[in-house]
């Protein structure tokens, strides 16, 4: 899922840095590219993360390396629940693959799928052909084998976990069938400021999200591969009229409860914020309409290969 960063420290304690989405280099970034937030969750937020605004395409990459099994070993986010808030914005992103021609009887692949609870989510709904794939989760550790193409591909808030995602790209397109439908769907990096990061803390997500980029970076990287955008959205999946499933809300109680993910989940910790804050209220209700984030997420469909121009060609054997 991963390769190495290829950030890295010189001797002379200049940084050579790349850019994973376009691959501008530089080893001398402007200062005003530059910048540190603090970690959201309660095993980071001591730890300051360098980060870095690519001048070309502006994607926002997490610089430090990490050990990618190390910090996921604990992560809060694969401890949620399947609730009625989940279900909330599980039902949006069902509507967004159904709206693109998803079958109950289509093959998917939720990849990156955490905890598995949206695999969960689509077998309770009666899509049954359902599996999950993420790589620091035993249970779902195992890639599926190479032959095994399916109708649907699901890499939703993954893409930015990786520090490849050209590679992660290929790896899910590998994975999918000719005509297939490959949903997309990933966090925002504008408009951030790279001199004042904490009002954006939860979506730098730090050291989680590696890669963030714009909504025309996320159009920019598919279209490098010959995809078709069928739909594209600018709103978070996160983003209903139900009460408490739109992320403005989910950011609010964020920030009541410091910044950390751990506490954010803690159900005692939500009530005894929630007894004191109508301001949390007003955007459990309201939030839809005061969006503090985009998640820019596209669906895209595998075209067939170019056909060779010799009248020797054989027939695609793929589906
Ligand atoms: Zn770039």
């Amino acid at each position: 899922m991963n390769n190495e960063n290829t950030d890295t420290v010189t001797d002379k304690g200049l940084f050579e840095l790349n850019c994973p989405a376009c691959h501008y280099e530089t080893s001398l970034p402007s200062d005003a590219d530059l910048g540190s937030v603090r970690g959201n969750t309660k095993r980071y937020s001591g730890s300051e993360f360098m980060l870095w605004k690519c001048p070309q395409c502006q994607a926002i990459t997490s610089i430090d390396p990490v050990d990618f099994h190390d910090i996921y070993s604990d992560y809060p986010l694969n401890k949620r629940k399947l609730d009625i808030f989940a279900q909330g914005t599980y039902g949006n992103l069902l509507r967004r693959l159904r709206h693109a021609g998803l079958q109950k009887t289509d093959s998917i692949l939720d990849y990156g799928c955490g905890n598995g609870i949206f695999v969960e989510y689509l077998k309770q709904r009666g899509y049954l052909n359902v599996v999950g794939y993420d790589p620091y989760v035993p249970e779902f550790s195992s890639l599926p084998p190479a032959q095994s193409l399916f109708d649907v591909v699901v890499n939703n808030d993954t893409l930015e976990h990786c520090d490849d995602i050209h590679g992660m790209l290929l790896e899910n397109l590998n994975l999918l069938k000719t005509g297939g439908l490959l949903y997309l769907g990933t966090a925002d990096s504008e408009p951030v400021n790279m001199s004042n990061l904490e009002p954006e803390i939860m979506r730098l997500h730090q050291p989680f999200h590696r890669v963030i980029l714009t909504e025309k970076g996320l159009h920019k990287l598919v279209t490098e591969y010959n995809l078709t955008i069928e739909h594209s959205y600018r709103r978070s999946y996160h983003d209903t009229l139900r009460p408490f499933s739109n992320y403005r809300f989910l950011d609010e109680l964020n920030k009541a409860v410091g910044h950390d993910l751990d506490r954010a989940m803690d159900p005692s910790e939500v009530n005894r914020v929630f007894l004191r804050s109508p301001r949390l209220w007003f955007f459990a209700l309201f939030g839809y309409l005061f969006p503090s984030a985009f998640e820019p997420a596209v669906i895209v469909r595998k075209q067939k290969p170019k056909s060779p121009p010799s009248s020797l060609s054989a027939s695609s054997d793929d589906s």
